[in-house]
């Protein structure tokens, strides 16, 4: 199965393509796993790709090159999940004559649809911990002792990413540039 799959931050993305994953044997495919991949590289297009991990900004044009050059050396065989991939109507346009061209095509996009309240409770709840990177939630999961690690015993702390201020604007920014993209899936009834 060849499946995109797209939702707001918070909406488990992670855990479910994850869960994909391991049940068909498919690889996940990410914005950040083609960066990586890129960047493991010595070539002109792996420093692009550092230099785009490094300030957090991933043009369309550096993206879809990388996408161009790494899909024809990975194993689709037993499909792919693209997860919050492609970003954009445009993105979305180039991918599916790459994809064509390797007999490869999308089959479904699955769009994960969760209650605005909720996904702010699940955001502004979110700490992490500095240290190993083990995750709570203030108000479903909070660690054992307030502040501090269950598994390695470092301070939890919330990250900037996780202010409300910040998610509201996060959420706001992913509606509007989800409305064309979810369009042109529409278009050709591969929409869930
Ligand atoms: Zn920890």
């Amino acid at each position: 199965m060849r499946i995109v799959l797209l939702g707001p931050p918070g909406s488990g993305k992670g855990a479910l393509s994850q869960q994909i994953s391991a049940h068909y044997g498919m690889p996940v495919i990410t914005v950040g796993s083609v960066m990586r991949r890129a960047a493991a590289e010595q070539t002109e297009l792996g420093r692009l790709a550092k230099e785009a991990m490094d300030s957090a900004r991933v043009s369309d044009e550096l993206l879809l090159a990388l996408l161009r050059i790494q899909l024809p050396q990975m194993d689709l065989g037993k499909g792919f999940i693209l997860v919050d991939l492609p970003k954009n109507a445009g993105q979305a346009d180039v991918l599916d004559s790459v994809l064509s061209d390797l007999g490869a095509g999308v089959e479904a996009v699955l769009n994960l649809e969760v209650d605005r309240d909720e996904l702010m409770e699940r955001l502004v709840g979110r700490i992490t911990c500095d240290n190993c990177g083990a995750q709570y939630n203030l108000y479903v999961n909070p660690p054992m002792v307030e502040g501090v690690c269950d598994a390695c015993g470092a301070r939890v702390v919330r990250r900037p990413d996780d202010y409300e201020e910040t998610i509201s604007t996060r959420l706001r920014v992913y509606e509007a540039q989800m409305g064309p993209l979810l369009q042109y899936y529409q278009l050709t009834d591969k929409l869930h």
